[in-house]
């Protein structure tokens, strides 16, 4: 990305654990005319900052493209059409407003009045969110994977809506179709110029992360937070609640599949079983981050009792 490159990063202004140093939006011109992808939260000065992004280059968006539903990347979206007119792109079963539902296949295309073109090409990427997409761009070979593959660090798959299987076959398939890509641009962090080896990362992570919890429960029966504190000591405590979402995603996948069995220890949470499952999340991030959170951990319910589980 430099000032010549048809593709900008904007940086939201909403650093926190679970968002780094704030959500990527970014901008892809066709000269005058450019597609902004994930306009991000709901902050007016960012939307300012988006429409400025492009106005220094004498252009206006005129398509709005959203990876998925979370609220650090698509509530601005309305705030943008609003402005701009432009309309909305979105997973047919997007859980934010959107013009046009967009599946596998599709393609998102601006041309201005020269005849310059953006092309953006549509894969559904289900597993972080349902209503996850990908976005191609043959151009510069590069993907935009929203939440799917970040800059650094890895991202987390927290039930319900996160779902483990349909998260790794995404990635297999984007090693498999694209891993030829030059470039990845997340939704958090900096861009990933080794797509390939960024991917293979990501699936032999979770490779590695499955296997260890398969080797402590055959050591016994354990519950979550006990997985947690064996499997992520190196981790930051404060990502330790994160950590149990994901202990949870694979646990699920598992019991579907038949290898793992859970009961209800019918007992209530310790106190420190509530602050790895049901955490005050006011401690964790700032007030304004607590929705984001909230979303990207997957709470939607109250915990009144604790699970064990066991290999069947
Ligand atoms: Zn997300």
């Amino acid at each position: 990305m430099n000032a010549t490159s048809p593709v900008l990063r904007v940086l939201a202004p909403n650093p926190s654990p679970l968002t780094l140093e704030g959500t990527n939006s970014y901008l892809v011109f066709a000269g005058a005319r450019a597609i902004a992808i994930d306009p991000g939260p709901p902050i007016a000065a960012h939307v300012d900052a988006l429409i400025a992004a492009a106005a220094a280059r004498a252009a206006t968006i005129a398509a709005i493209a959203v990876t998925h539903g979370h609220p650090d990347h698509a509530p601005a979206a309305a705030m943008l059409r609003a402005r701009t007119n432009a309309p909305v792109y979105g997973h047919a079963n997007a859980t934010f407003p959107i013009d046009r539902a967009v599946g596998d296949g599709a393609r998102i295309d601006i041309a201005d009045a020269s005849g310059e073109i953006a092309s953006l090409g549509v894969i559904d990427a289900p597993g972080h969110a349902r209503d996850h997409l990908v976005f191609t761009y043959a151009r510069e070979s590069a993907l935009f994977t929203g939440d799917v593959v970040i800059g650094y660090g890895t991202i987390v798959i927290a039930p319900p809506h996160g779902d483990m299987r349909a998260y790794q076959r995404t990635l297999a398939r984007l090693r498999d179709e694209h891993g030829d890509a030059r470039t990845i641009y997340g939704g958090h962090g900096a861009a990933v110029g080794d797509p390939r080896a960024k991917l293979d990362e990501y699936i032999a992570h979770r490779q590695r992360r499955e296997s260890e919890i398969l080797t402590e429960l055959a050591a016994g029966e354990r519950t979550i937070p006990e997985l947690v504190t064996a499997i992520y000591e190196s981790v930051a405590r404060v990502l330790w609640p994160a950590a149990a979402r994901q202990v949870l995603a694979y646990l699920i996948a598992l019991e579907r599949e038949g290898r793992v069995h859970s009961r209800s220890l019918e007992r209530e949470l310790t106190r420190a079983e509530t602050a790895m499952l049901d955490p005050d999340l006011s401690a964790i991030v700032d007030p304004q981050s607590i929705a984001v959170a909230r979303a990207e951990l997957g709470y939607d319910r109250e915990l009144t009792t604790i699970d064990a589980y066991r290999l069947c």
